[in-house]
């Protein structure tokens, strides 16, 4: 039997990743020991791996059954970048070519086919399989099984098919929905043998979560968008007319902006997602129709320009950033008019009135999430039955939790005002006679006129919203939706009002504040470099994406691009210790990479910019050339002194470079008692002047290599 160990190292060797997340290991050692397994992780969680690696590490063939058909080509090309062996077959291809493809299972030249369930099903296929050798079963998107779930799918039901003819071969289901009756299903219809299920937490914590006032959104769109040059993103929009229009301003504004809605036709449909997959276009505003079957794992933010309806759906379309696990933002716009108007689209559109009390209840469930003033992700975790320890750290509260004052006046104003005008005003109302406003509405309601009339002049029109919200959120007050929004007084109100109950509220508009001060801040100029290498690589990314016509997370993920902008890796044992870089992909990709960042290290030098890198390597590739010290100053616009330098590092390291050309030996012994007496870390400058001035700083420089490699002199 392959051991797990084995199938560690195909990780690294294939995949380019040191070790596998906690659960993939446990996962492949049960399939590696022949057991089912049924994988609930959420989307980005890594589950390919989990039957990529066995598919590589035993002998046979991993039969991958996916209903995505779309899908199969990119993800069959990523395999294949990686040196895996692997095909598809399904309906896009002709008799011929799946014959072929047929041809190569039985001749065992390859580790993974994907399959969509009706041509598994289809007649003779099962046949054919069981004179392949099959090391392994994965069923992708095991939820279409379950008739409970959205995406039910019939043929799915057909494939207890497998563990019928093939009761030996080890199946595992895997999929990103975590209910217990989908779960439930999964093991009975596909006749699982007392399979180990894993359920991961569902949490993205590279996902940072952010819910902004939904007031003046366009401006802070592209605001947004210009902090986050050329990441791809997606901006969802309620209507199909709101993504067009939403795209119309972005383009006019400068953006690389599209618009994807489900009133397109197809072809402009797939157009709009093949160019998005390839990064030609940079934005895509969508309709909630956008997402399911696309496999982008480098989508960097998703923003929410309407209240979603409910969580379910706000955590499925943010979890379509950030897949490959590098940082991503979701962006939340919230305004109560967005609530109001969804209140009343469902009101008016109902048909079953306990289906429209679940959706009103849901929506409050959101509403409450945008408007809350605790970490943002144990909120969401909550909502589906996870609880987390301690705040995460990567949303906005956490990052500037909100601080509260004593609001106890301001809201007695707000519910003395609610009495004196009868709960008769709506919010809007209701603040304009606290701010003392003149408008009909006002004079004609005789407002005007009671007590509390201008009583808050002090506090602003949206500072008012803001604590109104807070005082609904903690039912303070209640707002009667079938009476045209009218705000209501409750038990807890009289208690504030009558018997002095204090109350606290947060201070909204500082967080707001803080947090733009915070993204205002100047970058440090490392963080500056490291971007500048990343859009390198990022370029260079996609023109070898093109040339392949493959998207660009194919070639390397935005982690992988990432850690090399940071460690800048100029050889083939740092390149290959980056994550993502396996084998084959250093092989394929890996010298054009280290001359990028050579190229990139070199010209930041030239500049003046000071960093660590590869710079002494240039210098080797001159000297290999046989260029002369002056020779290599000039072309490089670098001093001699810095090329001695780089020879002496090379040396230190090394390379094969012959010191003996610039300190002679009767140098370096003179050399050498200074350095004895002053020690290697001693300033040049130190041992220059303790030298009489006698020997220049090159030498010198030189000297102390060699002392310290404490080579014996040849
Ligand atoms: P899922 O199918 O669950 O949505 P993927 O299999 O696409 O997730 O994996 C998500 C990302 O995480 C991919 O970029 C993948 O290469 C990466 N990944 C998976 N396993 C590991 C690992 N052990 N170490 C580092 N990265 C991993
Ligand atoms: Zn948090």
């Amino acid at each position: 039997m392959v051991t797990i160990r084995e199938a560690r190292e195909a990780l690294k060797l294939y995949f380019g990743y040191e070790q596998f997340r906690p659960m993939q290991e446990k996962i492949i050692s049960d399939l590696l020991q022949k057991k089912d397994v049924v994988v609930l992780m959420p989307t980005g969680g890594g589950k390919s791996v989990c039957y990529q690696v066995p598919a590589v590490v035993q002998p046979g063939i991993c039969v991958v059954i996916s209903p995505l058909i779309a899908l199969m080509k990119d993800q069959v090309e990523a395999l294949l970048a990686n040196g895996i062996p692997a095909a598809y077959i399904n309906s896009s291809q002709n008799a011929d070519q799946q014959y072929q493809i047929e041809n190569q299972c039985l001749e065992g030249k390859l580790k993974l086919l994907y399959v969509s369930p009706e041509k598994l099903l289809s007649s003779g296929f099962l046949s054919f399989l069981s004179r392949v050798k099959v090391s392994l079963f994965a069923v992708d998107e095991a939820h279409c099984i379950s008739s409970w779930g959205h995406d039910f799918r019939p043929e799915y039901t057909q494939l207890k098919a497998l563990k019928q003819q093939f009761p030996d071969i080890p199946v595992v289901a895997l999929t990103a929905t975590a209910d217990r009756l989908t779960q439930k299903d999964i093991q009975e219809q596909l006749y699982l043998q007392d399979p180990e299920v894993f359920v991961a937490s569902f949490d993205r914590p590279n996902i940072n979560l952010m819910v902004k006032p939904g007031r003046d959104r366009f401006n802070k769109i592209t605001e947004f968008i210009s902090n986050r040059p050329k990441q791809p993103g997606i901006i969802y929009c309620l209507s199909r007319k709101g993504t067009e229009s939403m795209a119309k301003k972005l383009k006019q504004n400068g953006f690389n902006a599209t618009f994807y809605h489900a009133g397109l036709s197809a072809p402009l449909r797939a157009k709009a997602q093949e160019a998005f997959l390839k990064d030609d276009v940079q934005i895509v505003c969508a309709t909630v129709a956008f997402g399911m079957g696309i496999d982008k794992s480098n989508v960097r933010w998703v923003i929410h320009y309407n209240l979603p309806k409910n969580i379910e759906g706000y955590y499925q379309e943010i979890g379509r950033a950030g897949r490959d696990g590098a940082k991503a933002d979701a962006l939340l716009f919230y305004s109560f008019a967005d609530v109001m108007n969804m209140r009343n689209m469902l009101q008016e559109n109902e048909t079953d009135k306990k289906q429209t009390e679940l959706q009103l209840v849901k929506l409050e469930r959101m509403q409450q999430f945008a408007e809350a003033a605790a970490c943002r992700r144990r909120i969401l975790l909550q909502y589906f039955g996870e609880t987390m320890q301690k705040d995460c750290g990567n949303c906005d509260i956490c990052r500037n939790p909100p601080t509260t004052f004593d609001g106890t006046q301001l809201v007695q104003k707000a519910l003395s005002a609610i009495a004196r005008t009868q709960e008769r005003a709506n919010m809007g109302l209701l603040v304009d006679v606290l701010r003392g406003a003149r408008n009909s509405q006002v004079i004609q309601s005789g407002f005007d006129k009671i007590k509390t009339y201008g009583a808050g002049r002090d506090v602003n029109t949206l500072d008012w919203h803001r604590y109104l919200h807070q005082m609904l959120n903690s039912g303070l007050v209640e707002m009667a939706y079938d009476q045209g929004y009218t705000l209501k007084l409750t038990e807890q109100s009289r208690e504030v009002l009558f018997d002095g109950k204090q109350v606290k509220l947060v201070k909204f508009e500082e967080v707001k504040q803080a947090e733009e001060a915070a993204a205002a801040k100047p970058r440090p100029k490392r963080e500056l470099i490291k971007d500048a290498l990343f859009e390198r690589l990022r370029a260079l990314r996609k023109r070898l994406a093109d040339e392949m016509g493959v998207p660009p997370y194919v070639v390397f993920t935005d982690n992988t691009l990432q850690e090399m902008a940071a460690e800048r890796p100029t050889n083939r044992i740092s390149m290959l210790a980056i994550s993502g870089v396996g084998a084959q992909k250093y092989d394929r990709f890996g010298d054009t990479f280290i001359t990028a960042i050579i190229d990139f290290i070199n010209e930041e030098q030239a500049k003046g910019t000071k960093m660590k890198g590869a710079t002494h390597l240039a210098t080797f590739e001159l000297l290999q050339q046989g260029k002369t010290i002056e020779q290599i100053s000039k072309e490089r616009s670098l001093n001699p002194v810095t090329i001695y330098s780089h020879l002496a590092t090379l040396y230190e390291q090394g390379y094969h470079v012959n010191v003996s050309k610039y300190v002679t030996k009767p140098e370096y012994q003179a050399i050498a008692i200074a350095i004895a007496k002053h020690g290697t870390e001693a300033k040049l400058k130190d041992l220059y002047e303790a030298l009489g001035e006698q020997y220049e700083y090159y030498k010198i420089r030189l000297a102390v290599s060699i002392y310290k490699k404490q080579n014996s002199w040849a």
